[in-house]
């Protein structure tokens, strides 16, 4: 027998730190994503997915990708830029271009790699990436990755976006952030953020996420909501990235913007250059997305209601939840070991809201990560009302002070970070 290498000492001993912390993951086997899903055996009602408008199986996207699979196989069989981009990718590019009121558009096999290849094209060494402290890690692997100097602001907080700006009057600037944030489900300052990069002639790459299709009159994501990608209106330093993923139901990324934009991110974009285009049958499946997300907006409207009856609810019953206007709800426990006790009873009660425990979110903010879907209604809010019971927010005896809105646990500001 060989002896173990010096990596596997390592790979056991950080395993069993890991499972000292109550850190240790691992895969459960689902069966589809639904207002129920199946796992080992038990149908539990789902509150863990990003299936935000229902669309991974709604039967017009389930036959689009049917169709484009008889008609063209699975596989793309190359890159972007060598065969792979087949006029299935082009009838998406043009949706998108459609749907976002954008001039063009560049596809990417995830939303992890239009981050990763936006950012690495768009900063070089010499430049500067500064990030919101909270960002998605695919904008830090990428800021990290571009060998840019990168710098972080704390969560939100423009002022001090503001002044680091300030630092770097002569060179070139990217700013990256969210637009809601995928474990607090809270929004950006998008229009303080856009003035600041405005000043500063700074580039503003905004993650939308969990925004689109969500999000804005048309299901356009966070910059409509907040009125800032106006068709015929000139881009400034907005760049806009989005997921086919989440909410679209589906699988890849994309960045919209203006032709020289998406040309730059095509020739130096290493995630999407070096790696195969989406199968044909997937651009199909999102385009049929696009088309549910245009012509049934009930959708959205349906799943935006949920999620704000369930927050009033939760935060009236002392559970800490953030005020919010998104379908990402996180109900902070604080320490990763009661997160996972929450989470283990509410299983118990044939729920699944899964604890999000560092490193994900940051030490003393462990969280049940609830999100809501468009199949989901008042009888399955009711029902985790009830598994959930009163939170410790909750005084039962109120001489003194306490009850809903007062005590411990109900204290988003100071409890979260
Ligand atoms: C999920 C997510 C991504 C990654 O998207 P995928 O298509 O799942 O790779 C990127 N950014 C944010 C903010 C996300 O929440």
């Amino acid at each position: 027998m060989p002896a173990p290498t010096r990596h596997d000492d390592w790979i056991a001993a950080t395993l069993a730190d890991l499972r000292a912390q109550g850190l240790l993951r691992t895969l459960r086997h689902c069966g589809p994503p639904g207002v129920t899903v199946r796992v080992g055996g038990r149908e539990l009602l789902h509150l863990a997915s990003n299936n935000y408008l229902d669309l991974a199986r709604h039967p017009r996207v389930i036959e689009a990708a049917r169709e484009a699979v008889g008609a063209w196989g699975w596989g793309s069989g190359a890159s972007q830029l060598i065969s792979g981009f087949t006029e299935l990718h082009e009838a998406l590019r043009a949706a998108l271009c459609a749907f976002e009121h954008a001039e063009d558009a560049v596809l990417f096999p995830t939303g992890y790699q239009a981050n990763l290849g936006a950012i690495t094209a768009l900063a070089d060494k010499g430049d500067v990436v500064i990030l919101d402290k909270l960002c998605h890690a695919s904008i830090v692997d990428g800021a990290r990755l571009s060998g840019a100097e990168v710098r972080a602001f704390p969560h939100n907080n423009v002022a001090r976006l503001r002044a680091l700006l300030g630092k770097y009057p002569n060179r070139r600037v990217l700013v990256a952030v969210d637009t809601v944030y995928s474990m607090d489900g809270d929004l950006a300052p998008l229009p303080d953020l856009v003035a600041a990069c405005t000043e500063h002639r700074a580039l503003l790459l905004v993650d939308e996420a969990h925004a689109t299709g969500v999000l804005g009159a048309s299901g356009r994501g966070a910059c409509e909501r907040f009125g800032l990608c106006a068709s015929g209106e000139p881009e400034g330093p907005l760049l806009r990235l989005g997921t086919l993923s989440k909410a679209l139901g589906g699988i890849g990324g994309f960045v919209v913007g203006s032709a020289a934009r998406c040309d730059l991110l095509r020739n130096r974009a290493r995630a999407a250059i070096y790696t195969t285009a989406l199968p044909p049958a997937a651009a199909a499946a999102a385009v049929a997305a696009l088309d549910v997300v245009r012509e049934e907006p009930e959708r959205r409207r349906r799943v935006l209601a949920l999620a704000g009856r369930l927050r009033r609810e939760l935060r009236a019953r002392g559970w800490n939840v953030p005020e919010g206007e998104t379908p990402v709800l996180p109900l902070i426990v604080g320490a990763a070991e009661a997160t996972l006790d929450l989470s283990r009873r509410l299983l118990e009660a044939g729920i699944l809201a899964p604890a999000i425990r560092p490193p994900t979110v940051p030490p003393g903010t462990s969280r049940l990560r609830i999100s809501l879907t468009a199949a989901h209604n008042e009888r399955h809010l009711d029902r985790l009302l009830e598994a959930l019971g009163p939170g410790p927010g909750l005084d039962p005896d109120p001489v003194g002070g306490g009850g809903p809105g007062g005590g411990p646990g109900h204290d988003p500001a100071g409890a979260r970070r």
